[in-house]
């Protein structure tokens, strides 16, 4: 048994059916409620979580909207072609090594927020989000489901023309662009699920599937990319990692996101997150195909 941690009005939230529950309430006071400290806090939460039927709920889970429950990661990291279908769609061969960019924290936003979009060439790429939830430096491969937290769902919206305007490409700021990390619904504890079972992930456009893949086809696996990051630099309670995308994304096909499309993107046991696409300025880039782009995109029909 663990725990199911979502965020809303600023304060950590336990999730239970359809109901929620104050932790600095439920916990009288013993818990703090920013849910960034609740992070390192994961043995209280999953002991309250066994408590909450005996707890009157704070609300109902449908009058409230839920902010990103990791509102302020530190680091937030994100893997390149790191699904196999992926890899080919793109005609690019499987990595020998994850492929590792950021997604800036300033643009992680909340489940059911509006991606603000700058561009006619923005994507979708529903994502597994692993969440970090102790400290981890130099870990070996098989301790690093210790230092994680919890999973949930995650898009990395992109917006291409960003993403292939330097040469070589440089991703960073293509996907980080304000509200392109949605994240959510809820942090799910790894006593709930664990990040080695196979996982459905669905993105639907509008209603329509546009991917459909198992996690069972990921490249570099969750405790894979923990050690690997952790021989690298130090990860923090709260750092997410974006384990990147299957097959389907909008860019293959020239198919790329509009005014008003809603985008849902759910994964097995984790629920589903539902974001509007809002077209409003363009960037400086916005109306130009960077050459790198086309390549990509001609590389990727040819192959
Ligand atoms: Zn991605």
């Amino acid at each position: 048994m663990g725990f199911k941690l979502a965020s809303t009005g600023g304060k950590g939230v336990l999730v239970a059916g359809d109901h929620y529950f104050d932790v600095h309430a439920a916990s009288a006071g013993r818990l703090p409620a920013d849910p960034m400290l609740l992070l390192e806090q994961t043995k209280a939460l999953t002991l309250l979580s066994s408590q909450l039927g005996s707890i009157e709920p704070t609300g109902q889970l449908d009058d409230v909207t839920l902010d990103a429950p990791i509102p302020r990661p530190r680091n937030s990291f994100a893997i390149g072609l790191n699904y196999r279908n992926h890899a080919v769609e793109a005609g690019l061969p499987i990595p020998p090594a994850p492929m590792v960019f950021t997604k800036y924290p300033s643009c992680i936003t909340g489940p059911t927020a509006n991606i603000e979009m700058r561009s006619d060439y923005v994507d979708f790429e529903g994502e597994l989000v692993a969440v970090i939830g102790k400290t981890a430096k130099n870990v070996a491969l098989e301790d690093a489901l210790d230092y994680i937290a919890g999973l949930c769902i995650g898009q990395d919206i992109s917006d291409r023309p960003a993403q292939f305007t330097s040469a070589p490409p440089q991703f960073n700021l293509g996907k980080s662009f304000d509200t392109y990390g949605p994240i959510g619904p809820a942090l799910i504890s790894i006593d709930e699920i664990n990040p080695n079972d196979p996982m459905m992930l669905t993105t639907e456009v509008n209603g329509e599937i546009r991917q459909h893949e198992s996690t069972r086809d990921l490249i570099f696996d969750i405790p894979y990319l923990v050690a690997y990051l952790s021989q690298i630099l130090t990860l923090y309670p709260g750092d997410l990692i974006f384990t990147g995308t299957p097959g389907g994304v909008g860019v293959v096909e020239g198919r790329f996101l509009k005014d008003g499309d809603i985008i849902k993107t759910s994964i097995e046991g984790l629920g589903m997150i539902e974001n509007r696409c809002v077209r409003i300025s363009d960037h400086s880039r916005a109306t130009e195909i960077p050459d790198a782009l086309k390549a990509a995109m001609a590389n990727a029909q040819a192959k």
